[in-house]
């Protein structure tokens, strides 16, 4: 039976770009994608609406670094060696233009993710990386001699000298199964990045309203996040709230999604908004308090804020009652709502949870139980927040693991 020196488990982001490095650090090794399902970059090609959002700009890695709720210490040592400056020319040097959006997400200049599916299509055929749909892998035996024996659902099987695992996340919860034969631990898998379902007819009336700088807390944990907040016809969703998901994807699983959310609407602390009020009454006593935002709050939000405090239509801010101005006060910096379930945001999502990381060395993406076997994308237990991350993880480990791959076969 014919030796293969690398067996890419999974055609995904994480399995081009691994294979594609492997033969970019070295040309003559013989490597194979196999792809459980028909179709190849599935993922890719529906990211980003359409769009795949490749990665994003950041100052540093340190600043990068701070988008990873779980992964950011091994990811340390990954971007020392591959990081989003090095996505930008990875792409562009193959002919892939790039762009910056205002909120620093990195597109393809084209507006569309067949761009990247097209570039690595290219290059997998340009290196000579064979490709093989329909075979998923179902069973790993580690040889005496260090090489590995596969078995693949549609019975067909091959030795290989290394294996890049990259098969993803989630979805793929059966997928773990080989590994775990392996004697590695998987982190529960459970989904990250998603919004807030709660039952309030009077916050659905405000569907389609942003609050532009809100934060957000869970009552009872630590985590909490800043930003835009959208109010849906189903509860809450935004930047904001897909942060607080990822952040706090483990204990909300554990909560079984039911729990009590605070939303300061103005992301400024109560004392100052009773400030900022106090004089606003000074110079503008006359003024009809509804009608007339403060804080650039959207004008269906204060409405909603001043009817939820018991304020009338007609009152003037010179004759707001100490009890009225306390609700305000506290409907802008404390409104709590019941949260029960989750929805998925846009068919996107992340997994939290994968391949236990102190089994896996960041430097090479190796496993430390397993000689040949490395490891690369979302089957880590590695997940980013939105804007481009979770690609930024898949690029990097899969660059790192096919460079050490191909150090693996230069040393045998
Ligand atoms: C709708 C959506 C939109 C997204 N948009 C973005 C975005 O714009 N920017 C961003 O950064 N992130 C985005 N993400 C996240 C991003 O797509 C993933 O993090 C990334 O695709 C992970 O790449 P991967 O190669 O590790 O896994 P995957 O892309 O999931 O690929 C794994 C592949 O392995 C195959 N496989 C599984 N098991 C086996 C097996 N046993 N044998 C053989 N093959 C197997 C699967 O069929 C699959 O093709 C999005 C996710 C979704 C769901």
């Amino acid at each position: 039976m014919k030796i293969i020196d690398v067996a890419v488990i999974g055609g995904g982001a994480s399995g081009f770009f691994g294979a594609i490095s492997v033969k970019n650090h070295k040309q003559d090794s013989d490597v194979i994608i196999f792809e459980k399902s028909q179709k190849l970059l599935s993922k890719v090609r529906i990211s980003g609406g359409g769009r795949c959002n490749i990665t994003h700009h950041c100052e540093s890695t340190s600043q990068l670094l701070k988008n990873y709720p779980r992964g950011a210490a091994f990811l340390s040592k990954v971007f020392k060696q591959f990081a989003h400056n090095d996505t930008r020319l990875w792409f562009e040097t193959r002919g892939v233009t790039l762009k910056t959006e205002d909120d620093n997400r990195i597109f393809p200049f084209s507006d569309s993710s067949e761009s990247v599916i097209e570039c690595f299509m290219n290059e997998a055929s340009k290196l000579g990386i064979t490709i093989k749909l329909g075979h998923g892998l179902e069973k790993v035996d580690l040889l005496n001699n260090g090489q590995f024996s596969l078995m693949f659902e549609n019975g067909f099987t091959c030795l290989t000298k290394t294996i890049l695992v990259a098969i993803g996340g989630f979805n793929q919860a059966k997928g773990y199964q080989f590994l775990t034969n392996l004697g590695h631990t998987i982190q529960h898998p459970k989904p990250s990045l998603f919004t807030f379902n709660i039952a309030d007819k009077q916050l659905h009336t405000l569907m389609g309203v942003v609050s532009p700088m809100a934060q957000v807390k869970i009552i009872g944990l630590s985590q909490e996040a800043a930003g835009p907040v959208l109010i849906t016809h189903w509860g809450l969703s935004g930047p904001a709230i897909l942060k607080l998901s990822a952040w706090a994807a483990t204990e909300l699983y554990e909560k079984q999604y039911n729990f009590l959310v605070k939303i300061n609407w103005v992301n400024i602390n109560e004392v100052e908004v009773r400030h900022q009020i106090a004089s606003y009454i000074l110079s503008h006593p006359k003024k009809l308090i509804q009608g007339n935002p403060l804080f650039s709050v959207p004008s269906r939000l204060w409405e909603y804020l001043c009817a939820k405090s018991e304020i009338d239509t007609n009152l003037r801010w010179q004759d707001i009652s100490k009890r009225a101005n306390n609700k305000l006060v506290d409907a802008l910096t404390n409104s709590q709502y019941e949260v029960k379930g989750k929805t998925t945001f846009k068919e996107e999502f992340v997994t939290c949870g994968g391949v236990d990381l102190t089994q896996v060395n960041p430097v090479s993406c190796e496993s430390n139980l397993i000689k040949g076997l490395f490891f690369a994308g979302e089957v880590l237990d590695i997940d980013g927040i939105t804007g481009g991350f979770n690609f930024q993880n898949a690029w990097s480990t899969s660059w790192v693991a096919g460079k050490n791959i191909a150090k693996t076969l230069f040393e045998n």
